[in-house]
């Protein structure tokens, strides 16, 4: 689960670190009373959606007068705002932050993030932070500091000062770059994110260490533990048909692709679309109906890729274990007649009571294709969508 920048640096606080004061504005009409609460001579404009890159797509402005926040707040507010995470069509801004300006002397980048090959947590730092990070990465990846953190321990002080003073924190400074990065640790720890990434954590002019920007992703399957944490998800910026997913229990991710796929089991799942991929074809999505693949579930998840406007062709690929081809084949027949379905629909099944569902398909009157192997199947449904 993603949260916005604003309720990120809200964490953080929480957790001895230092970010700027500023205000979340859900309307334009908000913004002038928020910059007059904060103060001082120079806002920032900041649009608030679940993507990086903000700033490169115009979402993010300097201000220098009261006039010019209302006057970047109208501009961004409401904007679809292209980023290179957002993709081409964008994301609507929906709620903006207007912070105060900092005095910005240099741009570092720090994340946590859980490295699967040390299994644990892993500090990664530069001293070139700030919107080119990307880059760094990919030309200059020995700018790229990582540090491996002992869950026992934590982030020890030893370690965080020297991190600091690789990216450059001067020696008056690190006293605070520790206090942050080990804030920041425990913030992450203590929250079961799966990334916090600061980028910029800056130095400002009187030497002071300051996370400007906020981005935390968060573990989906620790959230049952943290309320505070489902409290910040905000529906605007997922996914409809994954938000709609998730209300039937079935694991759904939309893809770009144009054939539907129904599949009991991930690794199936996954292996199907391999397959349609291997045929040339493309999967509209991933989704896993899991063990208990019951009529209810199958037309839900048959509605949700129905309303995808590019979907060419559907393919059901069951194993049938526990859960009986029969019922499933029942559960398709029923899905099929409940969502008058207009695309050609592919169904394998293989496994426990095969041949009476595989019979059941075939008496259905349904203009159903059947298919006995995974090549066959996927053969089958790329055909049907072109
Ligand atoms: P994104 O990473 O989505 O582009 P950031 O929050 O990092 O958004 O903002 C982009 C850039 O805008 C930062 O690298 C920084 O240079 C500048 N910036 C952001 N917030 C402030 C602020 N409060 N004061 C001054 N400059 C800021
Ligand atoms: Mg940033």
């Amino acid at each position: 689960m993603k949260i916005h920048e604003y309720q990120g640096k809200e964490i953080l606080r929480q957790f001895g670190v230092t970010v700027p004061r500023g205000v979340p504005c859900m309307s334009v009409d908000e913004v002038e009373a928020a910059a007059k609460s904060l103060g001082g001579s120079v806002w920032v404009v900041k649009a608030q959606i679940h993507a990086g890159g903000r700033g490169k797509g115009g979402g993010v402005k300097v201000a220098k007068s009261i006039e010019q926040v209302k006057e970047y707040a109208n501009q961004i507010m409401g904007m679809q705002l292209v980023t290179h995470q957002t993709g081409p069509e964008g994301q609507k801004v929906r709620r903006l932050l207007i912070e105060e300006g900092a005095d910005i002397k240099k741009e570092l980048y720090v994340s946590l993030v859980t490295d699967r090959v040390s299994q644990r947590v892993v500090l990664m730092a530069s001293s070139e932070g700030g919107m080119d990070i990307e880059e760094v990465a990919e030309k200059h990846p020995e700018l790229i500091h990582n540090v491996v953190i002992d869950p026992a321990t934590g982030l020890t002080d030893a370690d965080a000062d020297a991190v600091a003073a690789k990216i450059g924190v001067p020696a008056a400074s690190i006293p605070e770059a520790r206090k942050n990065l080990q804030g920041l640790y425990k913030a992450y720890w203590e929250t079961d994110a799966s990334l916090a990434e600061i980028n910029p954590l800056i130095l400002t002019g009187d030497g002071k260490v300051i996370a400007l920007d906020a981005k935390f992703n968060f573990d989906s399957n620790a959230l049952y533990r943290h309320p505070e944490i489902v409290a910040y998800r905000d529906l605007d910026e997922e996914d409809p048909a994954e938000v709609e997913a998730s209300k039937f229990d079935l694991a759904y991710i939309s893809l770009d692709g144009n054939i539907g796929c129904l599949v009991n089991g991930a690794g199936l799942a996954m292996a199907t679309m391999d397959t349609i991929k291997l045929f040339g074809g493309e999967p509209a999505n991933f989704l896993d109906v899991g063990g208990g693949a019951t009529t209810e579930k199958v037309t839900e998840a048959f509605k949700i890729m129905l309303k995808n406007p590019e979907l060419k062709a559907i393919l059901v690929n069951i194993f049938g274990g526990i859960m009986r081809c029969d019922v499933i084949a029942e559960g398709v027949i029923a899905a099929s007649k409940a969502v008058s379905l207009k695309v050609p629909l592919v169904v394998r099944m293989k496994g426990t009571n095969e041949e009476i569902g595989k019979k059941l398909l075939a008496e259905s009157g349904l203009p159903i294709i059947s298919a006995d192997s995974m090549e066959e199947a996927a053969q089958k449904v790329v055909a049907a969508a072109k």
